[in-house]
């Protein structure tokens, strides 16, 4: 099917339009290789999340939504999952807790695809847990000219490594697989008003609380607003007593009021499958609603106190523009564009008010703040960094651009912020 129809007309905030002169809904692979092998240009959109370009083009826009099987290939020793790669976690996760298996972790929402969150980098939160992108065990594209290309981790080395975080770079992601496990429970605990010195005397104690532990000051009191601690339990397992104080912070029976405009919030301290409690949008909540812009940025975690506390030092300047800030750890990886690539980083992420002007008017603040801690921007989001700034935060990028260019020499998925942040620097 293709159509110029209303749909894509910009990305889910609405911060950015989108110019595709043309919009297709493939329900074949082989339509998909037909697309491309006469296009121009070609980018493919996801759910459209992504705060900035990245999902844009002014040619042929692809949605893969019905692209087909729609099944979940489930391996034979129950270790990997392979489906369509226009699939949501919304649509994947409740089929793999149905099968018994579980991913390792999610986002903070499960309306994205998992090939707009690989392509990203997208991650959640958890010590010992990498993002999103390092559950791909294989993939299969589409490259410019149409031909088919698999790649696996196990076989294809560098070329795998090069092609999982991609911002869509390399061709069109048709299938993924994804490394799973035996389902679990999470049981998440909320704790309120963790005293700043605390944080920064106890700071990997208190992310090492939980499986998965997020941490959200709005930066203009004496303590982080909330702490999120997830455990992770053996289904059907009792959760074990929290201790009623977390390093200052207190216990809580519910979420905090004063956040709930913020993030609609998953259940407190009532056991429940991980695809219900990882995530801090409940399930099908009104968390589609664009009113909010993000940025984030990582940094090495030997960095994390110096740089939380020089945030901390500007938080007066975020008033007016802050909802909330999110401070999150990802396990360090191999995965060529990946922010953690080589080590363990510490993300700091920033839910804005929908106020452009004035969120780039403190962005710039923040990056001067970060900027002896070695910052890179998460790669979905608005920052307002040089792209030689950027670049400087990965060093596998040339490795990318060699890449990059010899599978697509003619640029066919170059849009403008490929260009800009990976190909022109
Ligand atoms: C409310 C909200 C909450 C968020 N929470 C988190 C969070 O917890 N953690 C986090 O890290 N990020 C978070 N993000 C950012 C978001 O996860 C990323 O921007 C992610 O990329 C969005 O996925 P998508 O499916 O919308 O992809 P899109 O934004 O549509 O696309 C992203 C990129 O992937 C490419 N792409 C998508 N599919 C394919 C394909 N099949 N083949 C080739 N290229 C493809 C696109 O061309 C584009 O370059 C959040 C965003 C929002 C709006």
């Amino acid at each position: 099917m293709t159509a110029t129809d209303g749909r894509w007309r910009q990305n889910w905030s609405g911060h950015t339009p989108f110019r595709r002169a043309r919009v297709h809904e493939p329900t074949t692979v082989a339509e998909v290789q037909r697309i491309v092998a006469g296009a121009r240009q070609v980018k493919v959109v996801g759910a459209g999340h992504s705060f900035n370009g990245l999902a844009d083009t002014d040619g042929d826009l692809l949605w893969l939504g019905r692209l087909a099987p729609a099944a979940i290939e489930i391996a034979a020793d129950r270790r990997a999952v392979s489906f369509s790669a226009g699939l949501t976690y919304d649509q994947l996760c409740p089929a793999l807790h149905a099968a018994g298996l579980a991913l390792a972790n999610t986002a903070s929402l499960r309306h994205i695809t998992v090939a707009g969150a690989v392509a990203t980098a997208t991650h959640g939160s958890g010590d010992q847990l990498g993002n999103l992108a390092t559950a791909v065990a294989g993939l299969e594209l589409v490259t410019a000219g149409g031909e088919r290309v698999a790649l696996h981790r196990d076989t294809d080395g560098d070329r795998f490594l090069g092609a999982v975080v991609s911002l869509g770079a390399l061709g069109v992601v048709t299938r993924l697989t994804l490394h799973v496990e035996p389902t679990y429970d999470v049981v998440q605990h909320v704790y309120a008003g963790l005293p700043w010195d605390a944080l920064y005397e106890y700071f990997d104690d208190v992310t090492g609380a939980g499986y998965s532990v997020s941490l959200f000051p709005t930066w203009q009191q004496p303590a982080v607003e909330s702490v999120w601690v997830k455990h992770r339990l053996t289904p059907g397992a009792a959760a074990p007593e929290p201790p009623a104080d977390l390093f200052g912070a207190r216990l809580q029976a519910t979420h905090l009021p004063t956040l709930q405009n913020d993030r609609v919030r998953t259940a407190v301290s009532e056991p429940g499958p991980w695809h219900h409690r990882l995530p801090h949008f409940a399930l099908n909540a009104p968390g589609a609603v664009g009113n909010e812009l993000q940025s984030e940025y990582f940094v090495p975690r030997r960095h994390a106190v110096d740089a939380i506390r020089a945030v901390a030092a500007i938080g007066p300047e975020l008033a007016g523009v802050i909802g909330v800030t999110e401070l999150r750890t990802v396990a360090g990886d191999d995965l060529w564009l990946s922010p953690a690539y080589g080590g363990d980083v510490v993300a700091i992420h920033f839910n804005w008010w929908k106020d452009w002007a004035g969120v780039s008017a403190v962005l710039p603040r923040v990056e001067a703040a970060l900027a002896p801690f070695d910052p890179v921007p998460h790669w979905g989001k608005l920052h307002t960094l040089t792209p030689g700034q950027v670049a400087a935060g990965f060093p596998r990028i040339g490795d990318f651009r060699r890449l990059a260019t010899e599978v697509d020499p003619a640029g066919v998925f170059a849009n403008g912020a490929v260009r800009t942040w990976l190909l022109d620097v």
